[in-house]
């Protein structure tokens, strides 16, 4: 007979390990799911200075690797690829890795939303030497410098360029169209706000510097013209997607594609809860995931004390016994 893990966490970011610590924790056999490209959007920042506990800052790579690490030695088994699929139709829930099935009481889902880019070279090749997608982590780096720039229209966009008004002298937010897609009361606030100008019906087409942001390209879509700004960052805030592709058909989602929760970090699926960026498109934070990740373990941990997983497991047996 094939093992059962009581918890499989699909996701190695905050969200993720943090469940595991807690599952681990209350003696309970868990597999974390980890992902090909482990510990989520903190690997794509550098110094983390608003995550409690570091008074100096810590890089987000190792703040990572000691979350992984504080799992592990809680008794976290850990596969570093990605879940390819699952079927929570059947129980106890599978959970694929390519042709490996796993087998697990209780499923937790912290696979993160990965933010959107605009795919120019300078973006990924700068990225966290001025380049970020996220002005709460990284803003407070460029305090006391001359001039940012915020590309998007929503309401983070809003948010970064409101942050960002308060850190440096010139926030240029560059978005697409003449209306922003903001609501009206954050869209209101930069609009009136004497630090922050936009240039409208605009895209950036480059990104410049060696090692560091110099300036970025921007065309007028209307005119065609393109100019220069020198700036010593760019916060790229044009959307986050939900990596929720292999729930898509087992769990409801949201019109964004974000996991819908009922009655605390539940899915619609009982025995599936769900903790971070994957269901919470509002704060996006280290922090917040992994509180999420904590509430969504002490979540499972009474369903399965509960005796509700039990119930599940003996009527899902009646009808199709798991395959070994
Ligand atoms: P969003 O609402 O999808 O806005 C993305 C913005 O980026 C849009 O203005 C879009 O332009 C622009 N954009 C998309 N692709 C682009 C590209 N390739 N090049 C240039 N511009 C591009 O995303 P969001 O602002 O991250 O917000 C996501 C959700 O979270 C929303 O529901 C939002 O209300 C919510 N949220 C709420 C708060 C709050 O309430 N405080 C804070 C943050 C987020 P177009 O407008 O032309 O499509």
């Amino acid at each position: 007979m094939k093992e059962v893990y009581d918890v499989i966490v699909i996701g190695g970011g905050p969200a993720g390990y943090t469940a595991a610590i807690y599952t681990c924790r209350a003696n309970l056999k868990t597999l974390v799911i980890a992902g090909l490209e482990a510990g989520g959007q903190l690997m794509l920042t550098r110094e983390v200075e608003n995550y409690p506990g570091f008074s100096n800052g810590v890089l987000g790579p190792d703040l990572m690797e000691n979350m992984k690490q504080q799992a592990e030695n809680q008794g976290a088994e850990m596969i570093f690829d990605n879940a390819s699929a699952v079927n929570f139709r059947k129980y106890p829930f599978e959970v694929y890795v390519g042709d490996d099935k796993y087998l697990g009481k209780v499923v937790i889902v912290a696979t993160g939303a990965s933010p959107k880019w605009l795919g120019l070279e300078g973006e990924k090749r700068l990225l966290a030497r001025g380049v970020s997608s996220c002005a709460t982590c990284d803003g407070p780096l460029f305090r006391g410098t001359e001039t940012t720039v915020v590309v998007g229209g929503g309401d983070t966009a809003m948010e970064y360029a409101l942050f960002l008004s308060n850190l440096v002298s010139k926030v240029y937010v560059i978005h697409r169209r003449d209306t922003l897609r903001a609501s009206k009361v954050l869209a209101d606030r930069a609009m009136k706000n004497p630090k922050i100008e936009f240039i409208w019906n605009s895209v950036v087409t480059e990104i410049t510097g060696e090692n560091k942001v110099e300036s970025v390209k921007i065309k007028n879509l209307k005119t065609g013209q393109v100019s220069e700004l020198k700036t010593q960052s760019v916060f790229v805030a044009i959307g986050h997607k939900p990596n929720t592709e292999i729930f898509a058909d087992q769990l409801e989602l949201d019109e964004e594609g974000y996991i819908k929760l009922y009655d605390g970090m539940r899915t619609n699926v009982p025995g599936v809860f769900a903790a971070g960026d994957v269901h919470d498109k509002r704060y996006r934070q280290a922090v917040t995931a992994a509180g999420y990740g904590c509430m969504a373990a002490m979540e499972a941990i009474r369903f399965l004390e509960s005796g509700e997983a039990e119930k599940l497991f003996q009527t899902s047996t009646k009808i199709s016994s798991p395959t070994t």
